[in-house]
């Protein structure tokens, strides 16, 4: 057995990866064992990942910015790749507080950064050459876009909002701690994901929940911000590629290639609700939507290249929009209990203003 230490795993995208490697039938993942390290803010549930086996899943709950328990944690299960997504991830809380971001994405990853550096360091020669440290990124470093082109690995970081400064500045952190120390890193910068377990303050679950419960819609602004759009599970293959194959040292744009408009979005989930729902006429969904201030500083539009990652590593997203978005739907009407537990859940910062759309 081989074990990873996977931070931020009982988010969103990190318990993706951590009940697709537990899923899975080939032999390499098979013999993986995971270690969770995840703080279990308000955005972290042990239930993300249902029953899994204990033999192959450990949930450590903690910090990453608590050097000595990473110390720990590195030193007594000596994992051959840490894979990094604990993160504060949603934009509009970094606005209402940005310091949290801060503290976690910035002083919590070079933390860890410099705990994985010394364990390392005292690695013997095989298990130093096969380590890995993967980062979990953001297309949101590389700022906004105007209405042509796409985010490539040479884009210049120019974040925006206090999430995207606190990535992109996580992501420079392992950069030079790959190009002084030759930590074996690999960073993934990937645009909008969207799929089961997501919590239900980001725009697509909250739209659903929304629509279904014929609460209002909120849009922002006149809802022509454009994002590239990626099935979880497509991000996350992605991310087993990075890690198997990856080249050390290097960065791999991941993207949908799947551009909607904030509004084109919600009007395909109110679409879906209704089909589902039986709704139409004066009953529709759309008739929910409510154009709402914008997001100060709100990005235009964010769309990924994924060449060198189709290219190097023969990576491309299965999931199509529609199918994934229809899926999703399904997958919150019929997780009610899932969300009542994740939204009751005894966690102050949770009570976010649920009347803002939540991008990011
Ligand atoms: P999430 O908010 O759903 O989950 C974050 C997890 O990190 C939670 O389980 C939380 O408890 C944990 N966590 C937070 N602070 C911690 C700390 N100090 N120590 C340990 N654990 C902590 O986020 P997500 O959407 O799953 O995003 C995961 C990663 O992917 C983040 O780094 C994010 O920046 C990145 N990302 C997200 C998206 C997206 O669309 N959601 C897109 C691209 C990249």
């Amino acid at each position: 057995m081989k074990t990873w230490l996977i931070t931020g795993g009982a988010g969103f995208i990190g318990s993706c990866f951590i009940r697709k490697v537990l899923a899975a039938t080939d032999d390499d993942l098979q013999s993986v064992r995971i270690v969770n390290l995840d703080k279990l803010t308000y955005a972290g549930h042990p239930q993300n990942i249902p029953s899994p086996c204990p033999k192959r899943y450990e949930l450590c709950q903690g910090d990453i910015a608590d050097g000595s328990l990473v110390k720990t944690l590195l030193e007594n299960h000596q994992p051959s790749a840490v894979i990094h997504f604990a993160a504060e991830s949603h934009v509009d809380r970094s606005i209402d507080g940005p310091l949290a971001f801060v503290q976690t994405n910035v002083v919590g990853t070079a933390e860890l950064l410099n705990q994985t550096l010394t364990f390392y360091r005292s690695l013997g020669g095989r298990d130093q050459s096969r380590f890995r440290f993967v980062h979990i990124s953001t297309d949101e470093v590389y700022g906004s876009l105007g209405s042509a082109g796409a985010f490539t690995e040479q884009s210049p970081y120019l974040p925006n909002s206090p999430y995207a400064a606190s990535k992109a500045s996580s992501d420079l952190f392992v950069r030079a701690f790959h190009h002084t120390y030759g930590l074996p890193t690999l960073v993934a910068n990937c645009s909008n994901n969207y799929g089961p377990f997501q919590f239900p303050e980001k725009l697509i679950p909250l739209m659903i929940l929304n629509a279904v419960h014929r609460r209002p819609l909120p849009v922002y602004g006149d809802g022509s911000q454009v994002r590239d759009w990626l099935h979880v599970s497509d991000h996350c293959d992605a991310i087993l590629q990075v890690l198997r194959y990856g080249r050390i040292g290097q960065t791999y744009n991941i993207g949908g290639n799947s551009e909607r408009t904030n509004l084109q979005v919600v009007e395909a989930i109110t679409s879906i609700v209704d089909q589902r729902l039986r709704r139409s006429g004066s009953d529709a969904s759309k008739h929910l939507i409510q154009f709402v201030q914008d997001r100060p500083g709100h990005d235009q539009r964010y769309a990924v290249d994924a060449g060198k990652i189709r290219s190097e590593l023969n990576w491309h997203p299965k999931i199509s929009f529609q199918q994934g978005i229809r899926d999703t739907v399904d997958w919150y009407l019929n997780h009610p209990e899932w969300v009542d537990v994740v939204s009751s859940a005894r966690h102050d910062s949770a009570r976010h203003d649920s009347a803002r759309p939540g991008l990011g």
